[in-house]
């Protein structure tokens, strides 16, 4: 594609990948990221299945090669299969790949289904192996069935990479019963830091905070990781494990600083173009659309790419009131 009609940001980033939230809902409660009474957005204010589908296509037209959908839950937006049948279609041609995030609990029924539109890679969130623990920390997960649409998944031919978050006291000492599960499973794995994000009642955040540095000391008194030269353009760090025969990555936006290769912009499941996970500026495209149409939409990407900021300043510390970004991870998609 001619350079004139990529998404090229003021510091020469080629945004080529765009994340978006399809639904705010969600069948899980998971503590760090909802709360447990979460009030969610109304219909009207979210973006129909066909303005999902015609914003990913105004950004394939100027140059996004890699769709990620993810949410809330993603497979619980009723008639998401569209959306995924439609955009499937143009993997191997206007998208190199579409690819889901998914808390794993539609698995068994929609595993086949995911395969067959063009999707081969999924990530699973899961961050415990003991079903009364992953109860805890999802408040509404059934661990047997996560694992049941895993096994389906796999067996459809979808590779899996496992999306653990590290809580500390909560998983610190599990992580490598979850690594050496993956090993085993043929999962490879990528452990997150939590993010200040999103106002989740009750808890501090400063209390779930584990920097991922301590957790790769603590995995390496276990285990062999090599460093992987491969980088995502994202925030993950990816390494070897020789013990299990799977990747490891670490994504570490508090610790390190991942920004000045990030290709990616995330659009909410109202529609709202975020630039930077961490910044607040953004851009309404959903207004664009519903009052100008399809053909103001490239235009406002455009001004909007051209705003996306250098990096972001995410803080967590005693002192702050540990919300730095007040959106929920689950509008903005993680
Ligand atoms: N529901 C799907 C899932 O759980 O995979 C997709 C959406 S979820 C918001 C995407 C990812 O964000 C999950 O791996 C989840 O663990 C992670 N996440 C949610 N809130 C987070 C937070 N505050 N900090 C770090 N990761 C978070
Ligand atoms: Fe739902 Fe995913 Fe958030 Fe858990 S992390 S509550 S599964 S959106």
């Amino acid at each position: 594609m001619e350079t004139q009609n990529k998404l090229i940001d003021p510091f020469g980033r080629d945004v080529n990948y765009l994340r978006v939230s399809v639904t705010d809902r969600c069948d899980f409660r998971c503590t760090y990221c909802m709360a447990e009474d979460m009030q969610f957005l109304p219909k009207k204010d979210i973006l129909s299945l066909e303005e999902i589908e015609e914003v990913c296509r105004a950004f394939m037209k100027l140059g996004t090669r890699k769709i990620r959908l993810t949410g809330g839950e993603p497979l619980v937006r009723k008639g998401i299969m569209q959306v995924i049948n439609n955009l499937g279609k143009e993997v191997g041609g206007d998208l190199d790949e579409l690819t889901i995030t998914t808390n794993g609990s539609q698995l068994e029924s929609k595993a086949e289904d995911l395969y067959n539109a063009g999707v081969r890679r999924i990530n699973v969130s899961l961050d415990h192996l003991d079903p009364i623990k992953f109860k805890e920390i999802t408040r509404w997960g059934d661990l047997e069935k996560v694992k049941i649409g895993l096994k389906k998944a796999r067996e459809v031919g979808l590779k899996i990479k496992i999306n653990t978050v590290a809580i500390s006291e909560f998983n610190q000492s599990h992580l490598a019963d979850i690594l050496k599960w993956c090993g085993d499973e043929g999962f490879d794995m990528t452990i997150i830091e939590v993010m200040p994000m999103g106002d989740i009642g009750g808890d501090t955040r400063y209390g779930q905070y584990l920097p991922l540095s301590q957790v790769r000391m603590e995995l390496e008194k276990q285990f062999t990781l090599v460093d992987l030269p491969e980088r995502t353009s994202g925030p993950a760090r990816y390494v070897s494990v020789k013990e299990t025969n799977n990747k490891l990555g670490f994504i570490t936006p508090l610790t390190h600083n991942f920004c000045e290769s990030c290709n990616r912009v995330r659009l909410t499941c109202t529609g709202v173009l975020y630039m930077c996970l961490g910044q607040d500026d953004n851009a309404d495209l959903k207004t664009v659309l519903r009052e100008h149409g399809t053909d103001a939409l490239e235009d406002a990407i455009r001004s909007a790419i051209g705003r996306k900021p250098k990096g972001h300043d995410f803080e967590i510390s005693r002192k702050s009131n540990n919300v730095s970004v007040n959106r929920h991870m689950s509008l903005t998609g993680g």
